[in-house]
């Protein structure tokens, strides 16, 4: 549970600085009330939308790409599981696909310029439904990124995240998640110099947020790395600036994966718009997930 809580919880405590240059602020934890778009305390976004729609798709249908993208359209078009009566901050990308997808109903092309943060944003629900069969959770994690985004770098990047949610699920060490999670995995090289330990050396200027998704998977094994608790790394990612909510979203699923739900702050949690029902999807996701 921790996995998913972890990207909510980022995204929710990252949204009121979306955008917000880094240094302009400061987040020490305290649950701000107003951000742009009149994003409250606790309202979560597109990312966590999203993970909803993908776990609810899991459990109703297995893995199934265009049952993805009908829930994916239902939110867009009807604002099923958002915290608002609609879906907001949707990505360019994302919103490409759904449009197609609800005229055409076809998956994306391959594009080049597809290499946002939108489908690692949303990922974890897919390991935690494999999270008994390791080719499995990297296979689909790969796969989930094809509905929206069907770029190498996009769809490689959640095949690591896949597999380093999948090995913090059994409890590997930090040590191992950041140095070995990746070795069996046959990544495309940008991915691969990017996850293989470079930001271990860089200082925090170094490290872009913004949302190209190879920036925001560095930033966030970074800011996972650079601390030793979910909280901390959740400060450090939103500190960033620049793309606050799906930095902080990734991290969480990193960190909250690692240090397991009973480390994420309960008013974090308990402040949560919908919460629950985001435990309702989580439970039932956890019920059905797929045995050995
Ligand atoms: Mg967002």
């Amino acid at each position: 549970m921790g996995a998913f809580l972890g990207l909510i919880v980022g995204d929710a405590l990252g949204a009121p600085y979306e955008g917000m240059q880094r240094g302009e602020f400061q987040f020490n934890g305290e649950l701000k009330r107003v951000g742009p778009d009149n994003i409250k305390a606790g309202q979560w976004t597109d990312d966590s939308s999203m993970a909803l729609c993908l776990a609810e798709s899991l459990i109703d249908d297995g893995f199934n790409l265009k049952s993805q993208l009908n829930k994916y359209a239902e939110w867009f078009e009807h604002g099923h599981l958002s915290s608002k009566e609609r879906a907001f901050k949707i990505g360019r990308n994302t919103s490409l696909a759904i449009t197609d997808f609800i005229k055409k109903s076809t998956l994306p092309p391959e594009r080049e310029y597809a290499a946002g943060n939108g489908s690692l944003m949303r990922l974890a629900p897919v390991p935690l439904y494999f999270c008994n069969d390791f080719d499995k959770a990297v296979y689909y994690a790969k796969m989930s990124s094809l509905s929206t985004h069907n770029n190498i770098m996009a769809a490689d990047s959640c095949k690591f995240l896949g597999a380093f949610i999948y090995h913090a699920l059994k409890n590997k060490s930090k040590e191992y998640l950041l140095e070995s999670s990746f070795k069996k995995l046959d990544l495309d090289k940008r991915v691969l110099d990017k996850v293989k330990g470079n930001y271990k050396f860089k200082e925090k200027k170094d490290i872009i947020s913004d949302a190209f998704v190879l920036n925001t998977l560095e930033a966030s094994l970074w800011s996972f790395y650079q601390t030793d608790n979910f909280a901390a790394a959740i400060k450090k990612a939103i500190n960033l600036g620049g793309d606050t909510d799906t930095v902080a979203a990734v991290t969480g699923q990193m960190a909250g994966a690692f240090y397991g739900r009973k480390e994420i702050l309960n008013k974090w949690i308990n402040n949560l718009v919908k919460k629950k029902m985001i435990i309702q999807i989580i439970t039932k996701l956890y019920q059905v997930k797929i045995s050995e």
